[in-house]
């Protein structure tokens, strides 16, 4: 038996509106992304503290998870990529002063800091750690 005309109408024009929808709205995620995120983010947090020697990469300060901030060695401002070997541990502090400095413009201005970055940094790339030393004896060298 067929169904019935007006429900069958009802059902195509519900399914038009939702197609004229954004596909997604914006800035919304669900409960259930925001969890995922939130995973994934604390998971990269363990795994950068573990690689950096449970320490702030630019002053050696030691770190617990709950006071450790995630930085991005190569700047995400600047185009810097989301992955492991440009992901280090560092203070709040640390973090606030590189700002979306360059690896190279920072550790000129705090050469301490680019010789604790070799020191603790172990998972950073090491083409990051290659501009870390030279910015280090050229800021040594001045
Ligand atoms: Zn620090």
């Amino acid at each position: 038996m067929p169904r019935p005309l007006a429900r069958h109408r009802t059902r195509r024009t519900a399914h038009a509106a939702l197609a004229r929808l954004p596909r997604r709205v914006r800035g919304f995620r669900s409960p259930r992304e925001m969890a995922a995120l939130f995973a994934a983010k604390r998971a990269a947090k363990f795994t950068a503290l573990r690689d950096c020697c449970r320490r702030c990469v630019y002053c050696g300060v030691s770190l617990e998870p709950e006071s450790a901030t995630l930085d991005h060695v190569y700047p995400r401002a600047k185009g810097g990529p989301d992955v492991a070997g440009n992901v280090v541990s560092a203070c709040a502090p640390c973090n606030r002063r590189k700002a979306d400095m360059l690896p190279s413009e920072f550790f000129l201005l705090y050469p301490e800091a680019g010789l604790n970055f070799m020191r603790y940094a172990r998972s950073a790339h090491r083409a990051l750690k290659r501009g870390a030393r030279r910015a280090v004896s050229l800021a040594y060298a001045a």
